[in-house]
């Protein structure tokens, strides 16, 4: 059945095995024997396909195996290690099941000859126990052939003789190599006895040729997501190193989404802002030769069905504020108010009606709230105010009543009126002739999702004897590209943290994997290929990604409304609100996997380089 053909192995020059040939029996006890030194580890390394660095044939039915190892020693070989070679992170029961977590195996009943054991930790065994806990582990793999080096070399001879009792029944239905020091049980036990020194069979023996048992074959079961349930448990091996990787993922993340999230959610805050101060929609004009602007032409303005309102600014005219009182003007009684001539037909009221008088007024939801102070909103509705203005070095009041509110904060105290409400109310508390008022400055408010430049082209062509310019166009455009530099900084920044913390993950992985190389060899010797290992590997590095996501995505979230109530408190009256972004979650979470591979490349090259048998000599 297994047939060593002119085996010859050298370390460093130095020829250890010399020219081995041995025709083994399909079973029995065939034990090699011989000093220390000698070669026989060597050889059962050999034989047991965990070392493909020898000349020579490696027979199996007549065929050679050693262009694939891997299978034939998933397929056919089991171990019995004198260090036991247990994983000592794994439980009792996937140590003893560990073959099955990479080949189905057939179902056993071994799983009962636990019993007391199954519960008990991995560390707490006693010698005895591990011992007993190898040996199930090797017949858990109905394999053709044990392999047994030095199996009772740390037992006392009681139990020496108790283990090579259980092997000679072991070796009615395979072929067991047993290599021992211990020549009285070799000789008690062996059906044949080889004799090695300085590398050479020098001596053979046969004793008995016992007839295999013919065992049926029995229906196989496998495990399943073994890899996962591998990984997970090198995973919780080291649990506050893992938590460490989790957490520094996880704020390494958090800073790249917060940087992205924070710093879009600022620009577009600061656009509005700078649109609230000058609205994105408005257009400037004043006459080409700076003659005075007449009622005429405004109307002719507001005929454009892309514009909303037209307005012009008298001169020498100032608008002062508003109060509730108007016997004499206070500074400290006047709400300053930003605006009197912004168009309201896009905006929803919260309370009360449109202005169908020219001293009826709106006024906007966060102006209502600090004129009402804590009262009810609908209080103000009908309310008079007074508005103050200076007219030519002349401070006056004009009555106005509030008929509703608008659903809209605005940045600065905001007030709408009717068209030209203010010239009207001002021609009669000052007396002057409307037809005959010198204004320089007016100001167009286009319709939403109108392009103003193509209205200034418009109104260019329409009117060339007049100028007309885009308000806050160009700051808009500082703020984009000065926050765009200052994202880019800031990004630079996150991702190379994500990227330092990354190569970190890299590293301990690395480190992880040098430090468990011993226990990937085990698994090599029970039934795993390279690529399970390498599958263990990445699942537990994408692992600890997945772990840092959930969690950062959690603290991101609950960060977001923290902020926003930090902010809430501080800005009073402001209706900003940072969002959370999931695109930028999920291109950040993209990112991180793709990196995460990148940075297994290390240890997932030394797996692949990995000495099964210089692994298991650590
Ligand atoms: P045995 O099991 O018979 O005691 P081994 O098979 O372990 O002997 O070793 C045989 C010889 O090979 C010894 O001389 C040992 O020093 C040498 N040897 C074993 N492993 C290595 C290695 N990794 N590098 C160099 N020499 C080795
Ligand atoms: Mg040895």
């Amino acid at each position: 059945m297994l047939e060593l053909k002119h085996i010859v192995k050298r370390y460093d020059y130095q020829k250890v095995l010399d020219d081995i040939n041995i025709v083994f029996p399909e079973c029995g006890i065939v034990s090699i024997i011989g000093p220390s030194g000698c070669g026989k580890s060597t050889l059962l390394n050999i034989i047991g396909g965990i070392d493909d660095d020898f000349q020579g044939e490696l027979l199996f039915h007549d065929k050679s195996v050693k262009n694939h190892l891997a299978s034939y020693r998933r397929k056919h070989v089991s171990f019995i290690f004198q260090q036991f070679h247990l994983i000592m992170w794994l439980s009792v029961k996937e140590n003893v099941a560990l073959p099955q977590f990479f080949h189905p195996q057939e179902k056993q009943k071994i799983l009962l000859d636990l019993d007391d054991l199954e519960k008990a930790k991995m560390k707490d065994l006693s010698l005895g126990q591990r011992q007993r806990l190898a040996y199930l582990r090797s017949r858990y793999h109905l394999s053709d052939i044990l392999l047994c080096d030095e199996p009772t070399g740390s037992l006392d001879p009681e139990h020496g003789d108790q283990v090579m009792q259980l092997l000679k029944e072991e070796a009615q239905n395979r072929l067991v190599i047993l290599v021992s020091h211990n020549k009285e049980l070799v000789e008690k036990y062996s059906d044949e006895i080889y004799e090695m020194s300085d590398g050479c069979i020098v001596g053979h023996q046969i004793i008995d040729t016992p007839m295999k048992h013919i065992s049926k074959s029995k229906s196989t079961s496998k495990i399943y997501f073994s890899h996962l349930r591998l990984s997970l448990s090198s995973l919780l091996s080291h649990k506050s190193r893992s938590f460490q990787l989790v957490f520094g993922l996880c704020v390494s993340m958090l800073c790249i989404v917060f940087t992205l999230t924070l710093s879009t959610n600022l620009e577009e805050e600061l656009i509005n802002y700078v649109y609230s101060l000058v609205p994105a929609s408005s257009i400037s004009f004043q006459t080409s030769n700076h003659d005075s602007l007449t009622l005429d032409i405004i109307d002719q303005f507001n005929d454009y069905s892309t514009i909303v309102k037209a307005e012009m600014y008298l001169d020498d005219y100032e608008f002062l504020g508003i109060s509730f009182t108007g016997e004499r003007y206070q500074e400290s009684n006047t709400l300053f108010i930003g605006d009197d001539t912004s168009p309201y037909d896009d905006l929803q009221l919260e309370e009360g009606s449109y202005p169908n008088e020219n001293y009826e007024i709106l006024v906007s939801l966060s102006t209502a709230k600090y004129l009402c102070q804590d009262s009810d909103l609908s209080e103000l509705i009908n309310k008079k105010v007074y508005a103050w203005y200076q007219y030519e070095l002349k401070v006056e009041a004009i009555e106005y009543k509030i008929v509703g509110i608008t659903n809209q904060s605005t940045t600065l105290d905001t007030i709408y009126t009717m068209n030209h409400a203010y010239i009207y109310l001002l021609s009669d508390v000052y007396d002057f002739d409307i037809s005959n008022v010198s204004a320089g400055l007016g100001i167009i408010y286009v319709s939403k999702d109108t392009d103003r430049n193509k209205v200034v082209e418009q109104l260019e062509n329409d009117y060339p004897s007049y100028q007309f310019k885009e308000v806050g166009a160009s700051t808009a455009q500082n703020i984009s590209d000065t926050m765009k530099q200052v994202r880019m900084i800031l990004l630079i920044f996150s991702f190379l943290a994500i990227l330092s913390s990354l190569f970190l993950i890299g590293e301990v992985m690395f480190l992880n994997i040098v430090q468990k190389k011993k226990d990937l060899a085990i698994m090599k010797c029970f039934g795993a290929n390279t690529f399970d290992i390498i599958r263990i590997v990445l699942y537990e590095s994408l692992e600890i990604v997945l772990l840092a996501q959930v969690f950062s995505t959690i603290l991101y979230l609950n960060c977001i409304s923290l902020l926003n109530n930090i902010v809430s408190d501080v800005l009073l009256n402001n209706s900003f609100a940072f969002q959370a972004d999931y695109r930028i979650l999920v291109i950040v979470y993209l990112l991180a996997y793709i990196l995460i591979f990148i940075s297994q490349i290390p240890p997932l090259l030394y797996v692949l380089r990995l000495n099964t048998v210089n692994a298991l000599k650590e």
